[in-house]
């Protein structure tokens, strides 16, 4: 598992913790990283000899190039391995703003992008040492670290700004009513949120010691340090090469429902464009979908041609006060209807009773409100409900706001494939007021 780098593991007290990558969930259980410890695996030297076989990890190798025909991989070092069966799974990087790729280095030097545990231990750092940060971007991992590093600068005296050209946070995928409350929300966790905003241009401060961030509403922001949360690009450096083919909407490699680029080559995780049979072309960058993407690809590898099948879920989580799963076509686009639980918000901790793997919660006293696209904030807030989003009146993605194990019950909803006259009767189904 990729450790929660923008998320649980900025809540801990314990440096030496966070520092081995070890973290506790919202509800306080310990949680280990890794797939399977070490000894599991076989050293690479004796891979080759091993009565039964078994798995090794060559770690320190990039490959270079893949020759499909001849069905072999060359190595940074030149080495070349041949193989029967090839599973590219090279994720995705992230990407970088034209004002920093066209900067000079001592203003490159300000600014940095987040997506590996080398970048969480040096932003980690960097929080000892900075007064104040901005982070570019609203989707799922600015407004994760803007909550997380806003609770951790409270401790520290850091200054978080986040900046976007959305209105609210997650605004690409929440409807704007949503997306508001969560801004609220990450305001209240004293994030300083400047939407509907670009940054134009950014030159050096106080002796280098600072960067001005000049936006397009005229203002401008001085900091000690930037990150670029702007999103994601797959890594599909091997493809020219390989005379593999990527997608030209989606980017990605080109495979097919059983995640196969050629014969022998399988493609998983970020970097695949699939196709997935209910909803057609696809690329996804979460988790669950890396998951179940890199086993089928591997139950094919072995022969079982199975196509995708599997609505893959994600998550998401403001700090410990909002969390959320969604499964399907989540884009804030498409018409939505949410249905909310009515009345005493409280300051209720939903995570703090919550993990995304499924365990059960407590119960409240809850009415039901209905919500559609557009429609202002109540006073009642949104602490709880189902939205759902829909293609010509058919449900085609779920978000599970506050409301935990029921992914299967979405599931279901979305297989049924159907135009529903009534979505409240639907909501039902999630037993909101259970909880
Ligand atoms: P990834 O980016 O996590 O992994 C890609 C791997 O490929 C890396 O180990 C990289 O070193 C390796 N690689 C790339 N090019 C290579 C080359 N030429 N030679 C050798 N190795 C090479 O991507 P993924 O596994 O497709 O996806 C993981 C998903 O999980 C992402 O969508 C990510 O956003 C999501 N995610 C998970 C969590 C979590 O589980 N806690 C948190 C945030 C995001
Ligand atoms: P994202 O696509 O969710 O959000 C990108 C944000 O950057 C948006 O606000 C967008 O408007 C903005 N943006 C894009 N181009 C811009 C530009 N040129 N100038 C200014 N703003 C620009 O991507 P992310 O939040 O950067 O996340 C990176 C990757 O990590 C994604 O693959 C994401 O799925 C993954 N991730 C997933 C999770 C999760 O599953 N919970 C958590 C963290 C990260």
């Amino acid at each position: 598992m990729r450790p929660p780098l923008s998320k649980e593991l900025w809540y801990g007290d314990d440096v030496e913790m966070a520092k081995s990558l070890n973290f506790h969930q919202w509800n306080g259980t310990a949680r280990s990283l890794f797939y399977e410890p070490e000894p599991f695996y076989t050293p690479v030297e004796e891979l080759n000899t091993t009565k039964n076989g078994g798995i090794s990890l060559a770690r320190g190798w990039k490959v270079k190039s893949i020759n499909v025909s001849e069905k072999k991989v060359k190595l940074n070092d030149g080495k070349e391995i041949s193989y029967n069966k090839c599973l590219i799974a090279t994720g995705s990087n992230p990407k970088t703003l034209k004002l920093y790729d066209d900067a000079r280095e001592e203003i490159k030097d300000k600014f940095s992008v987040f997506r590996s545990i080398k970048d969480f231990e040096d932003l980690w750092e960097e929080m000892n040492n900075v007064k104040s940060i901005a982070i570019i971007g609203g989707g799922f991992l600015g407004s994760e670290l803007a909550a997380s590093l806003a609770n951790k600068g409270k401790k520290n005296g850091v200054k978080i700004y986040q900046i976007f050209k959305e209105k609210g946070n997650m605004g690409k995928v929440l409807p704007n009513y949503l997306s508001q409350w969560t801004t609220e929300k990450v305001k209240n966790e004293g994030v300083e949120v400047i939407t509907e905003t670009e940054v134009q241009n950014c030159t050096l401060e106080n002796n280098g010691k600072q960067v001005n961030l000049i936006l397009n509403t005229g203002k401008n922001i001085v900091v000690d340090h930037v990150i670029m949360a702007v999103g994601a690009v797959p890594n599909t450096e091997l493809a020219t090469d390989a005379g593999l083919e990527i997608d030209s909407k989606l980017d990605g490699y080109l495979v097919n429902s059983e995640l196969q680029a050629r014969t022998d080559l399988y493609i998983a995780g970020d970097c695949a464009c699939f196709y997935d049979s209910q909803f057609g072309r696809r690329r996804i960058e979460h988790h669950d979908h890396a998951v179940f993407s890199g086993r089928l690809a591997g139950e094919n590898m072995a022969g079982a041609a199975k196509p995708y099948h599997h609505q893959p879920m994600f998550w998401s989580d403001i700090g410990p006060l909002v969390g959320y799963e969604a499964v399907g076509i989540i884009d804030s686009s498409l018409n939505t209807v949410g249905v909310f639980a009515k009345g005493n918000p409280k300051d209720t901790t939903p995570l703090a009773n919550e993990t995304h793997q499924n365990i059960p919660t407590s119960n409240e006293d809850l009415e039901v409100q209905l919500k559609s696209n557009g429609e202002a904030l109540t006073e009642n807030g949104y602490n709880k409900g189902v939205v759902f989003y829909l293609k010509n009146d058919v449900v085609v993605g779920i978000v599970l706001w506050n409301l935990f194990n029921r992914m299967s019950i979405a599931r279901q909803v979305l297989k049924s494939d159907r135009c529903y006259r009534d979505l409240n009767e639907v909501a039902k189904l999630f037993n909101i007021h259970s909880d």
